[in-house]
């Protein structure tokens, strides 16, 4: 990056915080070291007031600006692009708490406190932020809210567009909108925060939310199961909610081959069920019942779904040590397929009356294709979001495997999940890895329409270039 604008940039946030060189590298690679891209700099804001300095100056000089949170995004999202023309934008010095308002049941927090801080918060104040995903220790307020993160309460509590009330946001020119109202009741006009949510990052910078806070529950109840097949799962999940209604909180279904690998990756953990099974679900449920009144409804209601031949064996957590582990198996599936290198990752979601015949079709079609694939299928099922993750037979190496199988995989699954009128990406977004794939499932009027919105708020495009907007192949996305 040219002298001068480092020059610049520096009296506005300090030089501490502007990186350059070998120090702006770790940057520029994803959590996962899949997208790999080179910044011009990283520059590193501590208030509001100085990202809108930083995109003010960069809209002047035309910079494009690749805004970051904790990095975890999967699909290529929060990096820059090879070409070293964009400045990263991190938030994680924005991480203020800025209010916990018990008597509205509000927060007010800064876009770079992450997760985990946040679900802390909350919780001394005596209340629950209920978002949970397995990168919490390192994913961001802002950057939940630029992916409209799901995880596995959504069942219970919605995504994160569903736990927010109101915004803060520098747009692509450096001015400020205050949106952070708090009102559960507000349709004076347009609803602008939804701009915001879900476009990662394209349409403008997030610098805070005000975040709902909800009832703490008195009660969790958490059982493992072994059950025959994703047709008995489905069976279950309807009738533990018709049994227990919202208070299920989870329902997480992992296949045999997902296990394998999870137990093998965190090592010392033994499975929760002394046999092995073709199919696990996870179950919590929660409520501000007393525990012992919960247990025995929980209870109560797994041994009745039993009589149904649903469920082969279960393990109920005992203690929150107990449910602490098997959570932990099921938020470590993730890093394992990373670590075993090799995997195709797709995160569809179908009507969820389909799931099972959406497993059974698909798991054929990719065993056709690359016979000894390993079906890492594992997911949020209670929403109808399958992790479809196919990955290597043990003796072929990643690289040849994901070149020969990579794509015509994707193609088998997104388009069985197309057909199913389901979607090609479920909670983890577009990024650049999706990107191309929305000229095939969403229409030419639905993207015109999306490029409008860009060109209104980002008239230079400067903001996360290349990012969720797919080229079209006429004047439409071209500068207003
Ligand atoms: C182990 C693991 C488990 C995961 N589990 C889940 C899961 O269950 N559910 C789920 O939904 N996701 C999951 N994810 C994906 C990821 O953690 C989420 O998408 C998360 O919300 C990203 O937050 P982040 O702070 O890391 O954002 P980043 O990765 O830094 O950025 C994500 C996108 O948002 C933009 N952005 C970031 N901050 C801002 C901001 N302040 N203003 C504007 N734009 C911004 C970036 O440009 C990028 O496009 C998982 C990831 C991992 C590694």
């Amino acid at each position: 990056m040219p002298q001068n604008h480092l020059n610049h940039l520096s009296t506005i946030v300090g030089a501490a915080n502007v990186l350059a060189g070998q120090d702006a590298e770790p940057y520029a690679t994803d959590y996962r070291r899949v997208y790999r891209g080179k910044a011009m700099a990283v520059v590193r804001p501590g208030s509001t007031a100085e990202v809108s300095a930083v995109m003010a100056y960069c809209y002047e000089q035309g910079i494009s600006v690749v805004p970051q949170g904790g990095n975890t995004s999967l699909l290529g999202g929060s990096v820059p692009d090879g070409s070293g023309q964009s400045l990263i934008l991190s938030l994680s010095r924005l991480n203020n708490v800025r209010s916990v308002d018990a008597v509205n049941a509000t927060m007010v927090l800064e876009a770079g406190v992450t997760l985990h801080r946040a679900r802390g918060v909350a919780e001394e104040a005596g209340s629950l932020f209920p978002l949970r995903i397995g990168s919490e220790g390192s994913c961001q307020i802002g950057g939940n809210l630029s992916t409209n993160a799901g995880g596995t309460a959504v069942l219970r509590y919605g995504n994160m567009r569903d736990l927010v009330l109101g915004l803060e946001v520098v747009l692509p020119n450096g001015e400020i909108w205050d949106g952070l109202r708090a009102l559960r009741k507000d349709n004076a006009g347009y609803d602008l925060k939804h701009l915001f949510i879900g476009t990662e990052g394209t349409l403008g910078i997030i610098t805070a939310a005000v975040l709902k806070l909800f009832p703490r529950p008195r009660s969790v109840c958490m059982a493992f199961l072994g059950v025959p097949d994703p047709a008995s799962a489905l069976s279950l999940f309807g009738y533990l909610r018709a049994r227990l209604g919202n208070d299920v909180t989870a329902f997480e279904l992992i296949s045999s081959d997902a296990m394998d690998l999870v137990l093998a990756h965190i090592g010392c953990q033994a499975s929760p069920l002394p046999g092995t099974h073709g199919w696990y679900v996870l179950v919590e449920s929660s409520s501000t019942a007393d525990q012992a009144s919960a247990d025995d409804a929980f209870c109560a209601a797994l041994s009745d779904a039993g009589e149904h031949g649903w469920i082969a064996d279960a393990a109920l957590a005992s203690s929150d040590r107990q449910a602490a582990d098997f959570w932990l198996i099921r938020e470590e599936i993730s890093d394992a397929q990373t670590q075993a290198r090799g995997s195709v990752r797709c995160d569809v979601s179908v009507p969820l009356s389909s799931i099972p015949g959406f497993i059974a079709s698909t798991t054929t079609a990719v065993l056709n294709q690359a016979p000894g694939t390993r079906m890492i299928v594992y997911g949020h099922m209670g929403d109808g979001n399958v992790h479809f993750n196919p990955l290597r037979p043990t003796q072929t190496e990643a690289e040849a495997y994901l070149q020969v199988h990579g794509e015509a995989i994707t193609r088998i699954i997104d388009d069985a999940a197309t057909a199913l009128a389901g979607s090609i990406s479920a909670e983890h977004g577009v990024g650049v890895a999706k990107r191309d794939e929305l000229l095939t499932v969403r229409s030419r009027t639905e993207l015109e329409l999306a490029w409008k919105v860009k060109r209104a708020l980002d008239p230079r495009r400067l903001l996360n270039p290349g990012k969720v907007l797919p080229t079209l192949d006429s004047a439409a996305n071209t500068a207003a």
